[in-house]
């Protein structure tokens, strides 16, 4: 079987270096593995999502040398295909409405900790665990929020999902891989989420689902992507088990830090692809500025 490796930015901002450094390296394994890499739009959030953005991706991309396959996968046209893998889960009796809204959560959240009550547990992006904060809906309630113009997240339970995959009881594990092809196996940790959000009011999808979904059906067998994103591989394992899917190997890079030793955030020029060819700099300098060498012409 070909190896297949992904690239799957999201538009919401131009390329910067981490990006080509993410990109590079994916191309660089899928030569070493001798696999191919695929190019996904994952532009979901529409409220941060520009197609200015989009074009953008593909012209630096281009710049630095890098071909992919046609015709790209865009998430924003595979809604449907969420929805059914969303309708799957709900049929498990897995999923939850929830009509909270941020200001609901965060005044929920006051009040518990008012007082000095103990902290609340947070995710591992920091958010507040659920279940326990704010009510959970019954699907009637849904509908009537829904039939208003309300529309409402839909949550994972993830009591009984993990109760339900402990009935098959091999254990909940991912395969980390290396550039070298070392295997380990990891042990996925999804209970540190709590119920999370898999399809959220504005886009009836979320990261989460739609990132699984589309591994699986593009045939992914290798995900190099930031370490920044490991954590999440505890839900994107899980999620694979629930739907039936393969789970893939991962490698979760170091993220390239600017100077001041702080994360790249693609809201900073200065490290912009865009900006770095502007002032001046070769495919060739920043190939070999990431540790990729030589530029193939
Ligand atoms: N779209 C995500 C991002 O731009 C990457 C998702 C992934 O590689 O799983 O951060």
């Amino acid at each position: 079987m070909q190896p297949v490796f992904r690239f799957a930015p999201s538009p919401n901002g131009y390329l910067h270096l981490g990006h080509a450094y993410s990109a590079l390296l994916n191309n660089s394994l899928a030569m070493a593995f001798n696999g191919i890499w695929l190019l996904r739009i994952e532009d979901i959030d529409t409220t941060r999502c520009r197609p200015a953005f989009e074009q953008a991706l593909y012209e630096d991309l281009a710049w630095l040398g890098l071909t992919w396959p046609a015709p790209v996968l865009r998430q924003s046209r595979e809604l449907g295909v969420y929805r059914a893998a969303l309708a799957r889960l709900d049929a498990m009796g897995l999923l939850y409405p929830c009509a909270a809204s941020r200001q609901d959560i965060a005044a929920a959240l006051a009040r518990r900790e008012a007082g000095g009550a103990a902290s609340w547990p947070r995710d591992p992006d920091g958010a507040p665990r659920h279940p326990g904060l704010v009510d959970k809906l019954s699907h009637t309630e849904a509908e009537a929020f829904t039939s208003r113009g309300e529309p409402v997240a839909w949550r994972l339970d993830m009591g009984k999902a993990l109760a339900t995959i402990a009935a098959n009881d091999s254990p909940l594990v991912w395969t980390r891989f290396t550039a070298e092809g070392e295997l380990s196996t990891v042990v996925a940790q999804a209970a540190r989420w709590g119920d999370v959000v898999l399809a959220r009011k504005d886009i009836g999808t979320s990261y989460h689902l739609s990132v699984v979904v589309d591994d699986a059906r593009q045939g992914v067998t290798h995900v190099v992507r930031g370490k920044d994103l490991e954590a999440a591989t505890d839900v994107h394992c899980l999620l694979q088990r629930l739907l039936g899917l393969p789970t893939p190997a991962y490698l979760h890079h170091d993220l390239i830090q600017d100077s001041g030793g702080e994360k790249l955030a693609k809201s900073r020029g200065s490290t912009a692809l865009r900006e770095l060819r502007a002032g001046g700099l070769t495919a060739a300098d920043i190939w070999e500025r990431l540790g990729f060498a030589p530029c193939p012409d």
